[in-house]
């Protein structure tokens, strides 16, 4: 006879406990088994967190855990992913439920009451079978659009959401069918990759990364330094001590290359999580790495609570890049997690960028890391020459086009005469990026968020970039019927149009995330352009990331300023770093390569650094304005938003909660809010923010666990908490 203690799952109301139950059957039950227990009358799933033998008479009240409720046949989780679990949500102020769903593949979370993985991975596909856009709503007619654009054939959890699939379906507008799926590593052209003799300046690096004392290693390496071979490397040693290595990458999809050199090097021993696995799959790789039949994970921020035994590594690649953080609950970043792990397993963790965070970079300097630095590329090749085209000289166009100056049409004209590839990047998708009446006045704004309506012309909607709200090109302005609209601001797709007509013979493919959405798509065109199937590459941010082609000799940037726009204290950090990677996409193998950089604001320090890729320079001057301002790394940051169905709550909500946080009298902190975010409303709630700013957090953060468990969830609050946001 067993007392058992039940970590349930009720994130809604925060709860973070354990409720006790009893059990006495045969089957077994242990630590970390899923089981399912009656809170209530509703029936949860819970997480087994302690077991202690009982007589009978010590049962009281308890009530019984049946033998055909437990889920599990051997444990979840091992103890240290546990007690990743639990630091985790300390640091993150999340309840431990909440971070266990995280760290769980869907069909193991402890929400889902699906128990088993499926055995034979299906892929459900999408079929459109009427064509002809009657009757259907803005969102339908998106889906309908993307299916027509894509042989009328995609995969299912790429076509659109479930409610919208079904709606179409019950029209008669689409069909399902399911094809079976080969495993997920067969997907991967693993070309082979010979094991590369490390240069001077590797070794010196590799052992440098292998003698550090500190448990965190930066690796500063301009891009085509070689740091992937590095990766390879440190990756083998570890093995052969018989360690498990975790490569976190920014996004799999993006990242071929490297997928492809772990898995020609080490063939089944790597198990690759990407978002293209089905449930069935994904269950099946994480049964298959905790039984340890794979020693090597490369996957994407998830990455990191790989159920690998025994981890000695844990790299992330770009770790500066921002998708490593979460930006939902709870909200964890995957750096920070890594470290926790290496803590706790006793892991190397090895941060690697050409342009680190420089909350990294402010470790190093400190000596809370070690730091190791590649200054050169392998090949001893200079960084392409860089031009800053200076957007307001008169004369700088030419008629043809406002977009592509003089100097860049030229190169681009160049470039193909010589039969090598450009790249030309702009940060921001669609056709126009605003629409106006120029009469009375009235914008085309998101009635769900408040924010700018883009126009796309793949399938003639607009549609809000924040929380993907769709609606039809209006015929007319809503307000004043005036039918002569204007169209301001530009994205990648009308740039794709300029381009087409200045360079009609060039062969232009676009890579955004409107054509990424079907992966295929996308995998296709990076291939294709390596291939050199096409001459320019265009495209958002996507393709300046990691990418290595040989042929590419000019890299452009059509518009340096976008992201300075954005009001948020890491903009300058965020334009240097896709100056910076934009500039080293050219010239990686043999031939000389050349950079161009468009912008209205030729001085700015972020674009005249990051043009001369000049890390060093920058790291100083951002370094003193964070300081002037109170940015972090000087400060720790944490935001809470509050919601709640009407303005005038969420905003009560809020300033209550200042005032209690007020009533802790910690000297170090500042409130600051609650104010208005950018994104202020979000299924239909209001949301207020409270930015608190402190040099140390330790003392702040249980207080206000308590607080928010206690106050944050009343009255129709919700109050979510966002330890480190990156904007706010
Ligand atoms: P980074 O990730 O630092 O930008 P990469 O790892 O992509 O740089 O390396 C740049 C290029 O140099 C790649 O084509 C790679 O194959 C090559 N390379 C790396 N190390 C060596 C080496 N030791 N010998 C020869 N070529 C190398
Ligand atoms: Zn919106």
């Amino acid at each position: 006879m067993w007392r058992v203690d039940v970590l349930l799952e009720i994130v809604s109301r925060g709860l973070d406990r354990t409720f006790s139950y009893f059990y006495c059957g045969k089957k077994s039950l242990d630590i970390y088994f899923r089981v399912l227990v009656d809170f209530n009358g509703r029936s949860l799933m819970g997480f087994v967190l302690k077991k202690k033998e009982i007589s009978k008479e010590e049962i009281g009240d308890l009530k019984e855990i049946k033998e055909e409720n437990i889920v599990d046949e051997e444990p979840l989780l091992s103890p240290s992913l546990f007690q990743l679990a639990e630091v985790v949500a300390n640091y993150y102020l999340a309840s431990r439920a909440r971070v266990l769903q995280s760290m769980l593949p869907r069909s193991l979370s402890p929400r889902r009451s699906s128990l088993k993985g499926v055995k034979i991975a299906y892929e459900t596909y999408v079929k459109l079978l009427d064509d002809s856009e009657k009757d259907l709503s803005p969102k339908q007619l998106e889906c309908v659009r993307l299916l027509k654009e894509n042989n009328y054939e995609i995969r299912k959890k790429e076509a659109g959401s479930p409610s919208i699939l079904k709606a179409l379906s019950s029209k008669g507008v689409i069909s399902f069918f399911r094809v079976e799926k080969k495993r997920g590593l067969h997907r991967i052209k693993a070309f082979p990759h010979e094991k590369l003799e490390l240069t001077p300046a590797q070794k010196e690096a590799f052992f440098g990364i292998l003698k550090a004392k500190q448990d965190v290693t930066l690796l500063e390496g301009v891009t085509g330094s070689g740091k992937t071979e590095i990766y390879l490397q440190l990756s083998e040693k570890a093995l052969e001590e018989g360690k498990s290595v975790i490569m976190l990458v920014p996004e799999i999809n993006l990242t071929p290359q490297m997928v492809s050199y772990f898995a020609a090097r080490f063939h089944e021993k790597v198990a690759i999580l990407h978002s293209g696995l089905t449930e069935g799959e994904r269950y099946d790789e994480y049964r298959r790495i905790a039984k340890g039949e794979a020693q090597i994970v490369i996957g994407a921020r998830s990455a990191v609570f790989a159920p690998l035994k025994n981890v000695g590594l844990i790299i992330l690649d770009e770790e500066h890049v921002e998708s490593y953080k979460q930006e939902t609950a709870p909200f964890y970043h995957a750096r920070e997690v890594a470290i926790m792990r290496g803590k706790i397993e006793g892991a190397r963790v090895l941060l690697g960028s050409a342009t680190p965070s420089l909350e990294s970079r402010a470790r190093a300097h400190k000596g809370v890391y070690a730091f190791v630095e590649l200054k050169e590329r392998v090949n001893g090749k200079a960084l392409p020459k860089v031009r800053i085209l200076d957007l307001r000289t008169p004369d700088i166009f030419t008629k043809a086009s406002d977009k592509i100056s003089r100097p860049l049409l030229y190169a681009l004209k160049e470039r193909l005469e010589k039969g090598e590839q450009s790249l030309l990047l702009l940060n921001r998708r669609g056709y126009w990026t605003g629409i106006e009446c120029p009469d009375c006045g009235h914008l085309f704004m998101c009635p769900d968020c408040g924010g700018y309506l883009t126009y796309h012309m793949s399938d003639q909607l607009l549609k809000c970039h924040h929380c993907g709200y769709v609606e039809e090109y209006p015929e007319c302005c809503p307000q004043c019927h005036n039918t002569k609209l204007r169209r301001i601001g530009y994205g990648t797709e009308r740039l794709e149009r300029d381009l087409r007509d200045l360079l009609p013979e060039a062969r232009i493919a676009r890579l955004d995330r409107d054509v990424g959405r079907v992966s295929k798509k996308m995998e296709e065109i990076l291939e294709d352009f390596r291939a050199g199937k096409y001459d320019i590459l265009l495209g958002t941010q996507m393709i300046a990331k990691g990418h290595d082609f040989p042929n590419l000799t000019l890299a452009g940037m059509a518009l340096a300023d976008i992201g300075l726009a954005l009001p948020s204290y890491r903009s300058s950090e965020r334009t240097f770093n896709l100056v910076t990677q934009t500039v080293g996409r050219a010239g990686r193998s043999e031939k000389n390569g050349e950079a161009f950089i468009q912008t209205f604001n030729p001085e700015h320090y972020a674009i005249v650094l990051g043009a001369r890729q000049d890390y060093e320079a920058f790291f100083r001057y951002e370094m003193k304005m964070r300081h002037d301002n109170e940015e972090p790394p000087y400060v720790y940051m944490l935001t809470l938003y509050v919601s709640a169905k009407s303005e005038e709550r969420s905003f009560q909500g809020a300033s209550d909660l200042r005032a209690m946080i007020e009533e802790l009298k910690l000297n170090d902190l500042r409130i600051i809010g609650p104010f208005t975010p950018y994104i202020s409303v979000s299924q239909g709630l209001y949301r207020k923010v409270l930015l608190l700013k402190a040099r140390d957090m330790s003392r702040l953060k249980p207080k206000l666990k308590e607080i928010i468990e206690t106050y944050g969830q009343r009255g129709g609050l919700k109050t979510e908490v966002n330890v480190d946001p990156l904007d706010y």
